[in-house]
């Protein structure tokens, strides 16, 4: 395995307050002629580090787009996109590789682990295939936070949903990424499960300055977060800080009735 190659590592993006992950008239355009669909359109925004911030929108408002761009799972059709001082949109596909492996955790709405390992190597696996060494102490830190010590030798289908994702959000942690990005993470979890899976996400990022990007269309998994971002047919729609579940369900019926009275593209502010 090539261990030469480092994607650098931006210091600037471990201290609360500086932004972690920016987009600068970040745009996708998916199809040709007739069928273009403009997913993403100048988008302009900042993740601050060490904040838990969530993406909500209609369906079909950009999140997905949105948050491939931020993480390297896609590129973009023009703007920018940077994780710390890094421009993602100026790497190459072995970069960009790395940079995922070694700046960027992931959860996603299935837990993806890996059904023949316990808890404990699903969580360690990716640091050792990286050729790292896994950090006991951290190891610790996130088992005790997560809640999953007395389940670490189990295999996922020995664990409930909940269970299986905080693993992956273990998984997702464990080599200190500048950023998690967060895909429905309750999306298969039941109401109380899906509690306590956000409870954490906040815990990780409350106590452990972890930094969390998190795209959902729930407004009470919203409110776990320290701010929502609103987007509408892709842009920047709007955002809420120190969300209520209410005043996210305000938000977004705010942007149902602007799209109500306003021809899509338009709504914006
Ligand atoms: P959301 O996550 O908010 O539901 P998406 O980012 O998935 O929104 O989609 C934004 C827009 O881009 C939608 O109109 C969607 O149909 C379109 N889109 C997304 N991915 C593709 C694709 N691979 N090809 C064509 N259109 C796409």
């Amino acid at each position: 395995m090539d261990t030469t190659v480092f994607v650098p590592i931006d210091a600037t993006a471990t201290t609360a307050g500086v932004a972690a992950v920016r987009a600068r008239s970040l745009a996708k355009t998916y199809g040709k002629g007739a069928a273009q669909v403009r997913a993403l359109d100048a988008v302009d925004v900042d993740f601050e580090a060490g904040r838990f911030t969530a993406i909500m929108g209609p369906s079909g408002s950009g999140k997905s787009t949105l948050m491939h761009l931020l993480a390297g799972l896609d590129s973009a059709t023009s703007g920018q996109a940077f994780i710390g001082t890094t421009e993602l949109t100026g790497l190459g596909d072995k970069e960009l590789t790395l940079l995922r492996r070694d700046r960027v955790g992931f959860v996603f709405q299935q837990f993806n682990l890996l059904p023949m390992f316990t808890a404990e190597q699903n969580i360690t696996l990716p640091v050792e295939l990286a050729g790292g060494t896994v950090d006991r102490a951290w190891f610790g830190t996130l088992a005790r936070t997560l809640g999953i010590e007395d389940r670490l030798t189990h295999r996922p289908s020995e664990m409930s949903g909940g269970q299986q994702q905080r693993v992956a959000i273990a998984r997702a942690l464990i080599a200190k990424p500048d950023v998690v990005f967060a895909d429905e993470p309750t999306g298969n979890l039941d109401s109380r499960a899906g509690a306590q899976v956000l409870s954490f996400l906040r815990r990780s990022v409350r106590e452990l300055g972890r930094t969390i990007i998190m795209v959902t269309h729930d407004p009470a998994a919203a409110a776990y977060a320290d701010r929502v971002v609103l987007l509408a047919d892709g842009r920047i729609a709007g955002e809420i800080t120190d969300p209520t579940p209410e005043a996210v369900l305000a938000g977004l019926d705010a942007l149902r009735s602007l799209d109500d009275t306003i021809d899509g593209p338009e709504v914006n502010g």
